[in-house]
């Protein structure tokens, strides 16, 4: 069974279509790219299995139940992680203080602030560190780190929750080379345990992904495949790699 599907998923926001009888499907353990020029509708399409937007038309399944009409509150609970672009961790506290807080979930902050880890908890927060590769700056205060290292923080702190579904949108953007090489690896090591479907422009990011991708456009899925595949669709290379093939030499 697919972990997720999109069925005939319409948008409309007051007649425009930001989706477009978008069919996806994603299967447990999958890594998938999603790109697509500005404005096709990629953001859109993770508020729609977020909750965050309602469609107009068409359903959304995960695990074959429909998210349609829940909370997203309720669907971050049922197991699907959404990082988005700009980091969200707590400036003040250190790497593996972030980690503390989010390996036991959603709790009132009294709950937060004073009661003790299970070792069990100790473990996880240590292994995360090890994972995105932040052992070395465990203590110091997170507003310090790179951008990309608060990236990965952010990362970790959604897969101490452990979604079986994780959004990540945009990644890479505005990281260095290697930071954005390094985010890949993170993303490929993550799949299998986890489904991982992830939004980018960064074309030679995707193509290090080694991962199916998905051409979004208008709201509409334009074609899928691999990333050697989809470059060489005619229609693609008019509507999104166009300008990218003109520039090279
Ligand atoms: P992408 O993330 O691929 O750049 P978006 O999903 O953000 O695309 O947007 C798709 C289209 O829908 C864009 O044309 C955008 O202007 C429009 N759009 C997005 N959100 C809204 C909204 N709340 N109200 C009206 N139009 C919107
Ligand atoms: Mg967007």
């Amino acid at each position: 069974m697919n972990l997720l599907e999109l069925r005939g998923v319409s948008v409309s926001f007051d007649g425009f279509l930001a989706l477009n009888d978008l069919n996806l499907q994603l299967a447990p353990g999958e890594l998938r790219a999603v790109i697509g020029p500005n404005g096709a509708g990629k953001t859109t399409f993770l508020d729609v299995i977020t909750g965050k937007v309602k469609p107009t038309k068409g359903d959304v399944f995960f695990r074959g139940k429909s998210l349609v009409g829940q909370s997203e509150h309720r669907i971050s609970r049922l197991g699907i992680g959404r990082k988005f672009q700009t980091p969200r961790v707590y400036q003040n506290l250190s790497p593996r203080r972030n980690l503390e807080l989010a390996v036991r979930g959603p709790h009132s902050p009294f709950d937060l602030l004073f009661s003790p880890l299970s070792s069990e908890q100790r473990d996880r927060v240590q292994h995360l560190l090890g994972v995105v590769g932040l052992e070395s700056h465990a203590g110091q205060q997170a507003g310090g780190l790179s951008h990309g290292q608060k990236q990965w923080l952010e990362i970790a702190m959604l897969v101490a929750q452990d979604p079986e579904l994780l959004l990540v949108d945009e990644p890479v953007a505005g990281l260095t080379d290697e930071e954005t090489e390094r985010t890949g690896e993170l993303l490929r090591q993550l799949a299998g345990d986890h489904t991982v479907l992830v939004i980018e422009h960064d074309m030679d990011f995707i193509r290090d992904l080694q991962a199916p991708v998905t051409v979004l456009h208008e709201g509409h899925v334009l074609c899928e495949g691999s990333m050697e595949q989809v470059q060489n669709d005619p229609r693609v290379i008019e509507v999104y790699l166009g300008s990218e093939t003109q520039e090279a030499p």
